[in-house]
């Protein structure tokens, strides 16, 4: 069993798993049959251990941070894929010690032809088996048009934008009004410590450094959004989501090779893949840069969102792309 989840791993991550040598023993509980390699710790893992560490540090990473208080309403921002539906398993479970607080999803279908169809149904699956109530909005509701729409028109052309620059910031958008449609008091968002550090590094590059955290809560007038495997490596969480079969889109978003996070990407893996923990090097290097738990002081002019400058984003698309 275990060979055909390391192959299934490798072809969604695109990378090898590190081999395991048959007769291995768990390096935590000294019995179990090892099937997951830790590089960067030294740990060899049997599946039980795995499973046990990998949420370990999901509840040591919301209580370090501080990213949910004991009464939230938690919204969990689901796309169909990997990350989005194991982090919405893995806050179900954590969420039983905490009767207070109360988890539900939200979706947004950005209108990609196909490609999101497949990946709502998995939604739809999963939340269900769940029993977690979803909450579910369109571009083409929010927006007037959807993102294939948006991308075939002059104006888009025009601007030379890629794809994901539009999507990104009209999705957060439209999790935020899903979330606050649903009452919810805290976004939580799939992000892992590779998506963490690939956004520090586009924010350096981009010379936003320092101009407001990635997936810690912050306070001010709108919903925080906040990120449980900020310290959990996207592999782990990929063999996770094999471990307990749940099932994912794994085809990738046509729009994705475009992107710059995509070129962001791959280097870090390699970087990775040369040299364990340095994506855990790279995190804690970044927070030094950008005092933790920094207050968002600054709102749109426009539509009040939060923003770092005076014009949103999405109020500067929606006004040179749709209207
Ligand atoms: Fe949107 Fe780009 Fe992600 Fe596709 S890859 S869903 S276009 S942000």
């Amino acid at each position: 069993m275990f060979l055909s989840v390391k192959i299934a791993v490798e072809e969604s991550l695109g990378w090898l798993l590190p081999t395991v040598e048959r007769g291995d023993v768990c390096s935590v509980c000294r019995e179990g049959r090892v099937v997951y390699f830790r590089v960067y710790s030294g740990e060899r893992l049997c599946r039980s251990c795995f499973v046990k560490t990998f949420e370990k540090r999901v509840v040591r990473t919301i209580g370090r941070y501080k990213l949910f208080n004991p009464d939230d309403r938690i919204a969990v921002a689901v796309s169909g894929g990997k990350d989005s539906l194991s982090l919405l398993y893995v806050l179900k479970k954590i969420e039983k010690r905490f009767p207070r607080a109360s988890l539900l999803a939200v979706t947004v279908d950005e209108g990609i032809e196909g490609y999101r169809d497949e990946a709502l149904d998995y939604v739809e699956e999963v939340t269900r088996m769940l029993e977690v109530p979803l909450y579910k909005t369109s571009f083409e509701e929010l927006f007037g048009k959807s993102l294939s729409e948006i991308v075939a028109s002059k104006q888009f052309r025009a601007s030379g934008l890629a794809a994901c620059s539009v999507c990104g910031p009209l999705r957060r958008r439209a999790i935020n009004i899903a979330a606050k449609r649903a009452g919810a008091t805290v976004i939580a968002t799939a992000h892992t410590l590779d998506d963490v550090v690939q956004t520090y590094f586009l924010k350096a590059f981009r010379g936003e450094l320092g101009t407001s955290e990635i997936g810690l809560r912050l306070e001010g007038p709108f919903i925080p959004r906040v990120a449980p495997f900020r310290l959990t490596p996207e592999r782990e969480v990929v063999f996770y989501a094999y471990l307990h079969n749940i099932p994912f889109q794994s085809q990738v978003c046509p729009n994705a090779a475009d992107s710059m996070r995509n070129m962001i990407r791959r280097f870090l893996a390699e970087f990775e893949e040369r040299y364990p923990g340095a994506l855990f090097a790279a995190l804690k290097s970044f927070e030094k840069t950008t005092p933790l738990g920094k207050k968002m002081q600054r709102v749109c002019s426009n539509c009040g969102e939060p923003s770092s400058r005076m014009l949103c984003r999405v109020c500067e698309l929606t006004h040179t792309l749709i209207h």
